[in-house]
């Protein structure tokens, strides 16, 4: 039961849901959904109105299409002004009672129009429909999101200064990471990964992979999550790409793996690289050949180029290699079978995960429909390969001309997420790197 179902359907699983909710101390729910320029946007409902929600949705101005980093806005070809209604829809497949914000139930939603029609703007929609686009080739993606984190105190300073990885963070916010591993994992989700990461203040978590639309609102409810948790230690988190300048910043790391309908894992036991098989080496070079394009996706905010810079583990070079984390592709064999995946790492925390993922699926998928062959791996530091975009300006230059993005997202959408980036870019044209990691810090 997804968003897709008739109406009558959902507002029947809605009231059922409502009861089980009702019985466990659930007062409303909240629906979430990410919008164009990365940040997530919520509103909320009592739990006596989660039947018509489900059944019409809940109001939603069109222009949240044109909202930028800073809650201005500005136009598209197909969104301007304050008029019009959306509907937000809850996935009741995704309705989650919050560990770490009691009485709040959480769903994502999709949007519609008002007559119920689906919303072309719907960035969840949009990859959904490149899902399907795969399972009409007789493939299955299953996907993982990594999530980054700057742990901050009151006064908006890190919260720990420990060293790298080290035991000093994780014994000193022992409570606090505690709380956010039983919070996730009360909620369903399969951690596989707690540690303190590589800034002053930085910890990230993993979780299992699952179905990219699956992924994407995992990576949306971990968010949710982390922020409550800190919230009720009296701490502040950041998901921003840079949070000190000059520091390595917050990734958000896109995996995958490819599976045939008949079981076969694609980046495993084949002929080609590392196992690789065919089908697998044509979709990862589709993405690598599209990737300066898809960076206006994955690497959204003008302070997203100021954390894609060399040395920083981010993925700043337009290559791929095995194990490379300077690579933007890190292809991992793992240990044992069904662990390969692709990583890619060149992706932030402002990224909308489901324009992240559905983009690319979709240049995989070019990929895959032209045989593009991939090019030679990178070995090592890749110091003399390639540079993706270094500012967000190119990286719109690159998208703007991307017919393959221009068709997979359907002209509403092309067109809403190209107002906010150059709205953006425009936005940040003239301040300095501080400057933009100030204005960005804590609006992710
Ligand atoms: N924090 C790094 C980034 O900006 C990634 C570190 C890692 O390899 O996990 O993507
Ligand atoms: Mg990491």
């Amino acid at each position: 039961m997804t968003t897709t179902h008739p109406r009558a359907e959902r507002a029947a699983r809605a009231r059922q849901a409502a009861a089980r909710l009702a019985a466990d101390g659930i007062d409303g729910v909240v629906f979430g959904w990410v919008d164009n320029a990365g940040l997530t946007r919520v509103k909320s409902v009592p739990l006596a109105q989660l039947e018509h929600a489900a059944e019409y949705g809940v109001g939603a101005a069109p222009c949240f299409d044109v909202f930028l980093v800073d809650d201005s806005t500005t136009s598209s070809t197909f969104t301007e002004g304050p008029a019009g209604d959306l509907r937000l829809v809850p996935d009741l497949d995704r309705l989650t009672p919050l560990a770490a914000q009691p009485g709040w139930a959480w769903a994502p939603a999709d949007r519609y129009a008002q007559d119920g029609t689906p919303h072309p703007g719907c960035q969840r929609r949009f990859a959904r429909r490149t899902v399907d686009a795969l399972a009409r080739r007789g493939l299955t993606c299953r996907a993982g999101i990594e999530v980054e984190w700057i742990v901050a105190d009151q006064s908006g300073a890190p919260a720990t200064t420990g060293p790298a990885y080290g035991m000093h963070r994780f014994v000193d916010h022992s409570d606090y990471l505690r709380d956010v591993l039983r919070a996730l994992t009360t909620q369903g989700l399969a951690v596989l990964q707690l540690h303190p990461e590589y800034a002053p203040g930085q910890f990230e978590v993993s979780v299992a992979a699952e179905g990219p639309v699956e992924a994407a609102d995992t990576a949306m409810l971990v968010r949710h999550t982390v922020r409550a948790v800190s919230a009720r230690h009296g701490l502040r988190s950041s998901f921003a790409p840079v949070f000190t300048e000059g520091a390595v910043g917050n990734g958000g790391h896109l995996h995958l793996s490819l599976r045939r309908d008949d079981g076969l894992d694609l980046a495993h036991g084949g002929p080609g690289r590392h196992g690789l098989h065919p089908e697998a080496e044509h979709f990862l070079a589709g993405v690598l050949a599209e990737l300066p394009a898809l960076l206006a996706l994955g690497a959204p905010s003008a302070a997203s180029y100021l954390r894609l810079v060399p040395a920083h583990w981010a993925g700043a070079y337009r290559c791929w290699g095995l194990e490379n984390r300077e690579a933007a592709l890190r292809l991992i064999t793992g240990s044992t079978a069904g662990q390969a995946n692709a990583e890619i790492k060149c992706f932030d925390a402002a990224a909308n995960p489901y324009l992240a993922v559905g983009a690319v699926l979709a240049a995989g998928l070019a990929g895959l429909d032209a045989g593009h062959p991939l090019p030679p791996e990178v070995p090592g530091d890749p110091g003399t390969a390639e540079r993706l975009p270094t500012t967000l300006p190119e990286a719109i230059d690159a998208y703007e001309k991307s017919v393959l993005l221009r068709e997979a997202l359907g002209a509403h959408l092309f067109a809403a997420v190209l107002a906010v980036r150059r709205a953006e870019a425009e936005l940040f044209a003239l301040r300095t790197d501080a400057e933009i990691i100030e204005a960005t810090r804590w609006r992710y």
